[in-house]
């Protein structure tokens, strides 16, 4: 899944929600087309580089002098940082009680479950966007320590994974919540009401590649930590105050504060 296209002078960046970043330099010459699929493109085909088709519509890259791939430095994905983990997808069954294990007995006991089921090392498969969706599902906090959960909440949590990941294994659509509007739960509703409890779901920005963390503060309470480690207060939503008015003056928002 795109995370999030950048744009600075002719550089454009896209990045996907696994550390996939493809760069685009297009000097005088490149230019980017949006098309619905089907429809005639108006340059040819030979001058093509690059593009990036979903169900209903192609993004096309043409005549392009810089198009590459890279990946944003993760030390969790780093081959450098040892042997990875099985692919959530294609684990077996035992597999996934060695990883639900690994949760629990994980090298850094403060680590955030959040930051954990990112580690390659440990499970593979596993992006951002479906993090975020699986906390939700577990009603787990993204903030709870791992030495402080269940064994049965790792289990949960692996099987969580599990059933997704297979879930959206063949066909191009993610849906991890068929009931929902576009499929998705938290991930990308920052702002908008949680269809659990009716909370509003919170976004925060975590971890070295700043990997956009959403989640519901109103039922993803499991091991929520009382106090944050750094003492600091954490930063629950996008500090502009336009932003934050925007929330308080949300209805369900106002309503809860009354009574
Ligand atoms: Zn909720």
């Amino acid at each position: 899944m795109i995370e999030r296209v950048e744009c600075a002078g002719r550089n454009l960046e896209v990045v996907w929600d696994d550390g996939l970043v493809l760069h685009t330099n297009l000097r005088l010459s490149g230019t980017w087309h949006l098309y619905r699929i089907g429809e005639r493109w108006r340059k040819p085909g030979e001058q093509m580089r690059v593009a990036i088709e979903v169900p209903e519509w192609v993004a096309v890259c043409f005549n392009a002098p810089v198009v590459e791939t890279y990946r944003e430095f993760d030390r969790y994905r780093h081959p450098g940082f040892g042997r990875l983990g099985p692919d959530v997808v294609t684990a077996t069954d035992a597999q996934l009680t060695e990883c639900a294990r690994g949760i629990s007995q994980y090298p850094d006991p403060q680590a955030t479950v959040a930051e954990v089921l990112l580690d390659q090392h440990l499970v593979g498969g596993i992006g951002n966007v479906l993090r975020s969706e699986i906390l939700w599902s577990c009603e787990l906090s993204p903030f709870a320590v791992v030495s402080e959960l269940h064994p049965e909440d790792c289990v949960h949590v692996i099987n969580a994974a599990a059933r997704m990941l297979r879930s959206n294994a063949q066909p191009v659509y993610r849906v991890t919540n068929a009931e929902l509007p576009g499929g998705l739960a938290v991930y990308g509703r920052n702002g908008q009401r949680c269809a659990r409890c009716g909370d509003t779901v919170h976004v925060r920005n975590v971890g070295e590649n700043v990997r956009s963390l959403y989640w519901c503060p109103g039922c993803q309470v499991l091991h929520q930590p009382v106090t944050t480690h750094t003492g600091e207060q954490p930063r629950e939503m996008d500090p502009h105050p336009a932003a934050a008015k925007y929330l308080a003056d949300l209805p369900w928002r106002r309503d809860s504060l009354a009574g």
